[in-house]
């Protein structure tokens, strides 16, 4: 952790212009800089570099932010490396601090977690090669199932002891806690209270990340019982959702090969693997997700599926096709016969011919797609028809135009239909995803869930954080579908935007003298409606705003006195020269007068300048991921109101702009809020049965009066509502 004073320094020195040029050839344009944009690729620049806000933007692709925020993007680091990065640039010392007891705990949580899995681990093995149990029974099967010694070496399988709690008791023996072996899904409490292991009388299969490190168990039951494969649950260290089973053992031959073959199961990774394909990983009998497929694309661009060969293993095999081929992935599949899984398969045949088989049985996926439903499909013309469209579906998720002008090309042959209809169809799904996508992404923005390399902010609840004591998942508001959010947002972002400019005096004694704030306004406003953000970003968002307040208030109380004292030794320079004017008394009395004015307007000039960069100063380059990109996104927006702090304008004037804006982004989100409320007392009303006419009444009672309330409110909003932008 970095000393928080050598922190502000690195801020306070980081000068968006001299950080931006070391990657772009900026130039000069009026007060602002532009230069083309680092993050995507243009002939005109729409690049823009703000220096007194310290900021940058690209016009065009919407990338930018502070300093810090520009250099975790271009160089794809973390908050801290950045704030390394820059303070090496400018050579400032870095003083590092030690972690605070939460930190502590939390990363000693993760790694403890680590450390329990890495033993439990090796006890396992030791089970398996030392114990009589394990050699009779786990050693007994393996070997059973042909897999040989190298391999159950290479990955690292082990065996759980049936008996009691044997593995719980030896590892709190070994003196972990049970709350980290709880953590790690190892150690199972009952209702009761009572502890067990999870794995019993189970071959184990360590689940290792690309690090090298055991973040889950599979284990194999031997006895025929109900789950053939139980596996850890999601932990603080295991996302199955972006794990692959093998990778560890596999990545090196991937990036060798330049290819990956993606199977269904534990055994299907080892079997392939000692017949020497060893860039062959597993998916866990789970859908492929977006996660894994990221996973995979680091190490290579061409998969090759290879599912069993039953209707479920090839139901399996289409389903995460589209996925695939939106990645931009070559995909490509070996048909296996029914009956066959890649595991029988390798052990069927030697390893010369399992490499000839892949090799010659290998089907591009379109191919293999189009081959599976036209069997299906006989000659039915209703039948042929679904299947086009299945295919036009598929081709038009592909990235590439000229690859998939490569597709209809060939598929317009296989399926016997002209080029042209084929091109056309998948042009028009083609949008159709591309528009998904972006919403998709604009969703995602909002939601955070955009990929962060240290992982996810601490503030947000990760799905593994989200569950209740029961283990059930708490939903996340689903932010593709809250017709609130867009509102929410508005509000925030005029928040982030005007939050610290101050509207009238304070009412409140204890606050004599003070103005009440934008966000100090808003932030009662919403509290007598009990209205609060529902997006948890967004809330996060504003209570930290709230909180910044007072403090923007005692600073500038402070800058008050600094301020109070540039007027006053600017008044004395100003009298004596007025002094040393020859003129009259009354010339003397104008003057001043005018004098007074100037020094006025210099006061809250400064004022101004003071206030204007406070937010972004503080969330710009703030450590938390939320409020950092928030806050640099919505002041990346175009301000309504750009010339509100430019000098020669009337004072007045501005408050009363800011004051519109503001109203208006707060009656629109209780707009919003009513109309949801209407919609659902309308759907209710609906349900009910003729003989529920007493709740009927009541209904029509409750949606009449909110009617009310919203043709009252319209006329509040008046004709100053603007549609909230998107
Ligand atoms: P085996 O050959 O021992 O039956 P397999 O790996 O071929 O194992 P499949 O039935 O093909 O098993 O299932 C593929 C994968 O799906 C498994 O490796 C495992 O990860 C997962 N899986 C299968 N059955 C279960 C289950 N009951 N619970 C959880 N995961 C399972
Ligand atoms: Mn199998």
């Amino acid at each position: 952790m970095i000393d928080p004073v050598t922190v502000q320094k690195i801020k306070d020195t980081a000068d968006i212009v001299d950080v931006v040029s070391d990657y772009v050839h900026l130039v000069r344009r009026g007060s602002n800089y532009m230069g083309l944009c680092p993050f995507h690729n243009e002939r005109t620049p729409s690049f823009s570099v703000n220096k007194s806000r310290n900021f940058c933007y690209c016009f065009s692709c919407h990338k930018g932010g502070s300093p810090i925020s520009f250099i975790m993007e271009k160089e794809g680091i973390s908050y801290h490396e950045a704030l390394l990065h820059l303070a090496k640039k400018y050579g400032i010392e870095v003083r590092e601090r030690e972690l605070t007891d939460e930190e502590r705990e939390r990363q000693t949580r993760r790694e403890g977690m680590m450390v329990a899995n890495e033993w439990a681990k090796n006890y396992f093995i030791g089970n398996l090669y030392e114990k009589e149990e394990g050699k009779n029974i786990g050693l007994t099967y393996i070997y059973g199932r042909h897999v040989t010694a190298e391999a159950t070496k290479a990955f690292q399988l082990g065996y759980a002891i049936d008996k009691g709690n044997d593995f719980t008791d030896a590892a709190l023996k070994k003196g972990f806690s049970l709350e980290i072996l709880k953590a790690t899904g190892l150690t199972g409490v009952s209702q009761q209270g009572s502890v067990y292991d999870r794995f019993r009388g189970r071959v184990i299969f360590p689940v290792i990340n690309t690090a090298g490190k055991t973040v889950a168990f599979g284990g194999r039951d031997l006895k025929g019982g109900p789950a053939k494969y139980i596996n850890s649950p999601e932990s603080e260290i295991y996302s199955k959702s972006r794990e692959l089973y093998g990778i560890y053992q596999a990545k090196g031959d991937m990036v060798k090969e330049n290819k990956v073959y993606l199977v269904e199961g534990y055994l299907d990774v080892i079997g392939m693997w000692q017949s020497g394909v060893r860039n062959v990983v597993a998916s866990s009998g789970t859908a492929l997700t977006d996660g894994q497929i990221v996973l995979i694309h680091r190490f290579t661009d061409n998969v090759t599926l290879i599912y069993d060969g039953d209707p479920a293993g090839i139901k399996a095999s289409l389903r995460g096709i589209d996925m695939l081929l939106a990645h931009n992935l070559n995909v490509k599949a070996v048909p296996l016969p029914d009956g066959d899984d890649p595991d029988s398969l390798a052990a069927r045949l030697s390893p010369e011919e399992l490499k000839t088989y892949l090799r010659e049985h290998e089907v591009d996926i379109i191919r293999f797609k189009i081959d599976i439903l036209l069997k299906d499909s006989k000659n039915d013309p209703q039948q042929k028809w679904s299947v086009i469209r299945s295919i036009v579906e598929s081709i038009a998720h592909i990235p590439d135009k000229i690859k998939r002008d490569v597709y209809i090309q060939d598929c317009s042959i296989l399926l016997d239909i002209k080029e042209t209809t084929l091109s056309s169809e998948v042009a028009k799904i083609r949008f159709q995803i591309v528009e998904q996508e972006k919403a998709k992404r604009r969703a995602e923005e909002i939601r955070g869930y955009t990929e962060n390399k240290e992982g996810e902010s601490s503030l947000i609840p990760t799905d593994s954080e989200n569950k209740n004591d029961a283990g059930e998942t708490r939903p996340l508001p689903d932010t593709n579908i809250s017709p609130l959010f867009p509102l929410e947002r508005e509000l925030l972002d005029n928040c982030l935007k005007y939050g610290l400019v101050g509207l009238w005096p304070s009412d409140k004694p204890e606050h004599e003298n003070e103005l009440v704030t934008v966000v100090e306004y808003i932030s009662e406003e919403l509290d007598v409606d009990g209205i609060t953000f529902t997006h948890p970003q967004y809330s996060l968002v504003f209570e930290a705003l709230k909180q910044i307040v007072p403090v923007f208030k005692r600073e500038l109380a402070e800058e008050e006195s600094v301020i109070a004292e540039l007027v006053e030794k600017k008044r004395k320079e100003e009298f004596e020269r007025i002094g040393r004017m020859n003129i009259s008394l009354s010339e003397i009395k104008r003057e001043e007068a005018k004098l007074e004015e100037c020094l006025n307007e210099f006061a809250i000039a400064e004022r101004e300048k003071f206030a204007k960069n406070y937010i972004l100063d503080k969330f710009g380059s703030h450590e938390d991921d939320v409020i950092r990109n928030q806050t640099n996104r919505a002041l990346a927006e175009k301000h309504q109101l750009s010339s509100l702090f430019t000098k020669n304008r009337p004072v007045e004037k501005i408050e009363e702009k800011v004051i519109q804006i503001i109203l208006n982004s707060l009656n629109v989100l209780k707009n919003g809020i009513i109309d949801l409320q209407l919609k659902e007392l309308m759907e209710e009303f609906k349900k009910l049965g003729e003989d529920q006419s007493e709740l009927q009444r009541e209904l029509h009672v409750k949606i009449g009066e909110i009617i009310h309330m919203r043709s009252r409110m319209a006329k509040d909003i008046g004709d100053r509502i603007i549609s909230p932008k998107r």
